[in-house]
C-alpha cells in the first residue's frame, strides 16, 4: 500500500477487502484470477486521471509521474494482488493498496507482504470473490 501524494490524515487501512486483480512482473504462476502482466507501461495511477487504477500508460497517455511505475518495484511486484480498497477511486482516499512480495527491506509502506513462494501458493489458491482481511493498522 502506498499513501504517497495523499495528504489526508484520516487514512485507515484495516478491514475486509476484495481483490480487483492479480498482477506480476513475472508471468502468471497459475492463478485463475484476472492477471495483469506488468510491463514498462504499467502504472498505478495516483493522480486524478485514473486514480487508484492500474493502467497501461500507452493506452491512457498522460503525465503519470506521480503514479507508480510498477516494473521498477521488483521483487515486491514479482507477484501481487491489487486490493479493492477505495474501489470508488475517490481522489485522496488512498491508492495502490497491494498485497505483494517481500522486498529487500523487512517492512512495507503499509502494504501487506509475504514471501514470493507464499504469494505463488496464495495466487494458485484464490478465486474471484476472495476476501482479504487485514486487522492491523500501520502507524
Ligand atoms: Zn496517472
Amino acid at each position: 500500500m502506498q499513501k504517497r501524494n495523499d495528504n489526508s490524515s484520516d487514512f485507515k487501512f484495516a478491514g475486509d477487502f476484495g481483490v480487483s486483480t492479480a498482477f506480476g512482473i513475472k508471468e502468471n504462476p497459475g492463478t485463475v484470477m484476472p492477471y495483469v502482466d506488468v510491463t514498462e507501461n504499467t502504472y498505478c495511477c495516483s493522480d486524478e486521471h485514473y486514480y487508484n487504477q492500474i493502467i497501461d500508460i500507452s493506452e491512457h497517455p498522460h503525465d503519470c509521474s506521480n503514479g507508480e511505475k510498477m516494473i521498477t518495484y521488483s521483487p515486491q511486484y514479482n507477484y501481487g494482488m491489487f486490493l479493492d480498497y477505495n474501489k470508488e477511486c475517490v481522489v485522496g482516499n488512498g491508492s495502490a493498496i497491494f498485497f505483494h512480495c517481500f522486498g529487500a527491506k523487512p517492512y512495507t509502506q503499509g502494504c501487506v507482504a509475504v514471501s514470493e513462494q507464499d504469494m505463488i501458493t496464495i495466487l494458485k489458491a484464490v478465486e474471484p470473490g476472495v476476501r482479504v482481511v487485514i486487522d492491523h493498522m500501520p502507524l
